[in-house]
């Protein structure tokens, strides 16, 4: 179990177009005590890993940094630690901090590899910030989960694509994506009112996140979250784009129906945990014959990442 403790908007020096990080998640800045308390709370739960998300860990002044570091090994002595941070914040003065106290992963507000994007977001950012950002990281020995986010101004299908396909070729192996949403009280949210930001539909979402879904399959690297997880009581902050809670679920199942499709594959085998795949959405009507095993995920002979390859293959 990961202990998350969210410090929204924190260490940002300006504020992204598409990010107001308290309406997405309705949490509050909280005090060093409050997360005294919480590390106090969860510790007979003995969690793996300490997190600290939200906002740009290391564009805390230094003092704040270590002030976070040092209480969460004060509690959790060895436990490996992860933060979130942006590519202009990572500098060799701050991985060294990082490494003294633990942090194995650093999760990297990419975005975009295409500075006319990133620009148009108001990043603040330029690509070879992205890259030297993930090639320091990577060479002190972190593991980099970088951020990309699909259907931003300017963005493309091809764009995203290819966006993906740089980190991969980066040796990145870890990635969140999460299709644009525009929330309450952005910088967004006017251009959108104004006519002049049209968000992706939940259709094209899709189609993008299942392409890079099989680019991932296919190089070996894991999307460990694809959409945004909004509470509850938040969604109310959710002016437009393709939001769906099951947004992963059903992005995953899309990648399926394509390989199927496109490869016209006759008989599937997958374990049980992985049903939802080849039966949810429009792959009920699948007219492929699904066999549930211990083994791998195979389709006819072909293996998830021989069938994914092939799949972007045909379609290109
Ligand atoms: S997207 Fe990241 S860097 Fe930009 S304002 Fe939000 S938390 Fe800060």
């Amino acid at each position: 179990m990961i202990l998350s403790i969210f410090l929204p908007n924190a260490g940002c020096k300006h504020r992204c177009k598409f990010c107001n990080q308290y309406s997405m998640t309705g949490e509050k800045m909280p005090t060093i005590e409050e997360i005294r308390n919480t590390f106090k709370l969860f510790k007979e739960k003995k969690p793996d890993e300490i997190a600290f998300y939200g906002g740009t860990f290391t564009g805390l002044n230094i003092e704040l940094q270590e002030k976070y570091l040092k209480l969460s090994r004060d509690i959790f002595p060895n436990l490996p630690l992860r933060i979130s941070t942006r590519p202009d914040e990572i500098k060799k003065e701050n991985l060294e901090l990082l490494k003294k106290y633990n942090v194995q992963i650093v999760e990297i507000g990419i975005q975009s590899m295409y500075d006319d994007v990133l620009d148009a977001s108001s990043r603040g950012h330029t690509v070879k910030d992205n890259i030297n950002a993930v090639k320091l990281l990577l060479e002190n020995g972190f593991t980099v989960s970088a951020h990309l986010m699909v259907g931003l101004p300017l963005d493309n299908f091809t764009k995203s694509f290819r966006s993906l396909e740089k980190l991969i070729n980066l040796n990145v192996k870890l990635f969140r994506i999460h299709p644009t949403i525009v929330f309450k009280n952005t910088l967004l949210e006017k251009e959108y009112l104004h006519g002049k930001y049209v968000p992706l539909s939940l259709k094209t979402a899709v189609n993008i996140c299942s392409e890079q879904q099989l680019l991932a399959f296919s190089r070996n690297v894991n999307i460990i979250r694809l959409g945004y997880f909004v509470p509850e009581n938040q969604k109310k902050e959710i002016v437009a784009g393709p939001y769906h809670p099951s947004f992963g679920d059903i992005v995953k199942a899309e990648a399926m129906r394509k390989i199927i499709t496109r490869l016209n594959i006759k008989q599937v085998y997958f374990p049980r945990h992985f049903t939802s795949w080849f039966y949810s959405y429009e792959n009920k009507k699948l007219n492929v014959k699904k066999e549930i095993w211990n083994g791998p995920i195979m389709f006819d002979k072909l293996s998830l990442q021989e069938a994914s390859s092939l799949s972007l293959k045909k379609e290109n």
